[in-house]
């Protein structure tokens, strides 16, 4: 499968492929960290991810770490780039990510992207993205590190599949419906705390989601 975005080298890959991405330490780089407006966006397992890790809740966090954005109509949090070097509030005083172990996948991606398809995901690798020189080679599943990785993915194609509905919709719904369904799904998908197990809880609310957008359909 190629890709014809002159960004990439070109290539789809799978979890198990092995990309040259890791550079070792970043010794003081944090460009991919800052100036990064709000394409940062961040999803349900994220925000749970953020929730659990930090003990604070999704109305905390958007006080002064995050920010809402808005793509194609939907509603989503993103990473709040702040100061004069427009930078991430979770870099912490030595130039490093304060909160590496639970990050967000985007974070977790850099340099690669995600594309779907709708039984699968592929990785783009963004290949002038980093400017660090003499990457080695390493499987992607490794690269990631989240764990679950299957499931993660079946929810991000869950959760993307859903997107896609909501931006469907905007386009045709009047601005007040659109208002009122992104507020339903905000407070479902991120303002409501997950409790046990996340994927199970997620595809209960999805489903709930998914009802509605049926019936706005008719
Ligand atoms: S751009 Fe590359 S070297 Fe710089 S912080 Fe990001 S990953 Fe590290
Ligand atoms: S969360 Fe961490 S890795 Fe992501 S932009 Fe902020 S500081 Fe960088």
């Amino acid at each position: 499968m190629q890709n014809e975005n002159k960004l990439t080298d070109g290539k789809i890959y799978e979890k198990n492929d092995m990309v040259k991405l890791e550079c070792g330490e970043c010794e003081g780089c944090f460009s991919c960290c800052q100036g990064m407006g709000d394409s940062v966006t961040l999803n349900p397992y994220d925000i749970w991810q953020l929730e659990i890790n930090l003990h604070k809740s999704f109305a905390e966090l958007l006080q002064d770490k995050l920010e809402l954005g808005i793509s194609e109509g939907v509603i989503v949090p993103n990473l709040k780039m702040s100061g004069t070097q427009e930078t991430c509030g979770f870099l912490n005083e030595n130039g490093r990510c304060s909160i590496h172990a639970f990050r967000p996948g985007i974070c977790r991606l850099f340099p690669l992207g995600r594309q779907y398809d709708e039984e699968k995901i592929g990785y783009i690798f963004l290949e002038h993205a980093c400017p660090k020189p003499n990457k080695t080679k390493v499987k992607i599943k490794k690269w990631l590190g989240i764990p679950q990785l299957e499931a993660n993915e079946a929810f991000l194609l869950h959760w993307h599949a859903i997107q896609k509905k909501v931006q469907q919709l905007a386009k045709v719904e009047d601005k007040d419906t659109v208002q009122e369904l992104n507020m339903y799904l905000l407070n479902l998908f991120f303002a409501e705390s997950y409790r046990g197990d996340f994927y199970a809880e997620f595809e209960k609310r999805a489903q709930m989601a998914e009802k509605l957008l049926e019936k706005l359909k008719e």
